[in-house]
């Protein structure tokens, strides 16, 4: 823990969502992934001295809402979060959120921000970073089966930090391929829309999935996977909510953040509680095996932690310095005089 500033002034940051608009245009897109993704390496790289819990969730039976907490005993910070795959036929967002960071030292919060657009990009920092350590050596292509808000944020971090070259295009609506088609247009990668799962998979070394639906749906089905594949599974992170067939898990290495929290949450609550799953920072750290052949099937069964979520408030917090990003905002009653709440009230009448 550090000595805190002394100072009263208890006015805490707020990056609003357009000014976290402002601040990925002010950084660029790219170098802001790909910072994203360093600060996750490099949280990842200290897992073991971070407060670690699974997220808590409140399921309903329309979607979820959650509350993601983490500290690494100098700064603490939560996301809210939410995931209502019915929300977008009522023209609303699937996901939103918004986090806060605070000192341990004092308790007082040092930076609040949206986080739907930040969630965005950490999940797509994530997975890429992911891909790094899991995907075949020189992988170019992609699937991207699910082509709502994350299949930009996803392309454009593999574009970043593994040099994706292509991305095939597949959703059950052609309306959201064609979206994701038009906002990746003069991106830098080649697009090609598809109209079936399978043929979004031919020639791609990396298969992301990130549909939304609130029930075990088979995205993937076991004959579609060959072999050196890299699955990058995003969207099955809640219980009852799963995309790929449980046989393409028995062929595959699988890799997750924090195994309490995706045991419950992720794939791998189709299988048995025992079945192995190597821990992604112990890769990054090199204390575990990551892609080992050619021929193997890795799995990147991913459900966001809360640790990704802290790598990105501290990234934000350290680039809206000196900027005009961020309102303060008076969010956090502190007296001169520390005892004497009731004072401060009855003076401002
Ligand atoms: P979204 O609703 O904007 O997009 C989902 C897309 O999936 C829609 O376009 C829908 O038509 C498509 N889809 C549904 N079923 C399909 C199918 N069978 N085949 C092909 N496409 C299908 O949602 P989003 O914000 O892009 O999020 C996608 C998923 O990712 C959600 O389930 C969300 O909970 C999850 N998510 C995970 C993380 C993480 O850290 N792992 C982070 C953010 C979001």
């Amino acid at each position: 823990m550090t000595n805190p500033n002394p100072s009263h002034k208890a006015l805490v940051p707020f990056v609003s969502v357009a000014n976290m608009m402002n601040l990925v245009h002010h950084i660029g897109l790219e170098p802001m992934l790909r910072g994203l993704a360093d600060e996750i390496e490099r949280d990842f790289r200290r897992w073991e001295l971070f407060d670690k819990t699974p997220r808590v969730a409140s399921h309903s039976d329309v979607g979820v809402i959650e509350l993601m907490p983490t500290s690494d005993g100098e700064a603490y910070g939560f996301k809210y979060v939410n995931g209502h795959p019915k929300n977008t036929s009522e023209g609303l967002q699937t996901v939103t959120a918004f986090g806060l960071l605070a000192d341990v030292y004092t308790g007082y919060p040092t930076l609040l921000t949206e986080m739907t657009l930040l969630t965005a990009l950490r999940t797509a920092a994530s997975s890429a970073m992911a891909a790094k350590f899991l995907a075949p050596k020189g992988a170019t292509t992609m699937a991207m089966i699910g082509n709502g808000a994350q299949s930009e944020f996803q392309t454009m971090a593999m574009k970043a930090i593994i040099g994706l070259e292509t991305v095939r295009l597949y959703d059950v609506d052609s309306a959201a391929t064609e979206k994701a088609a038009r906002n990746l247009h003069g991106m830098g990668v080649n697009v090609v829309s598809c109209t079936s799962a399978e043929e979004s998979m031919e020639g791609a070394q990396i298969i992301t999935t990130c549909t939304a639906d609130k029930q075990c749906a088979t995205i993937l089905t076991d004959n579609m996977v060959g072999a050196g594949v890299h699955i990058n599974a995003i969207g099955g992170d809640c219980p009852g909510k799963t995309e790929l067939a449980p046989a393409i898990l028995h062929r595959s290495d699988i890799f997750v953040e924090f195994p309490p929290q995706t045991r419950v949450e992720g794939e791998i609550q189709q299988l048995a509680e025992d079945h192995p799953v190597t821990e992604l920072w112990q890769v990054i750290n090199g204390s575990a095996k990551g892609r080992v052949s050619d021929k193997q099937i890795t799995l990147f069964d991913s459900v966001g932690f809360a640790i990704e979520d802290f790598s990105a408030l501290r990234y934000v917090k350290e680039h809206i310095k000196n900027t005009p990003f961020f309102q303060e905002l008076d969010m956090l009653a502190d007296p001169d005089d520390p005892r004497d709440l009731f004072g401060m009230l009855k003076r401002s009448k």
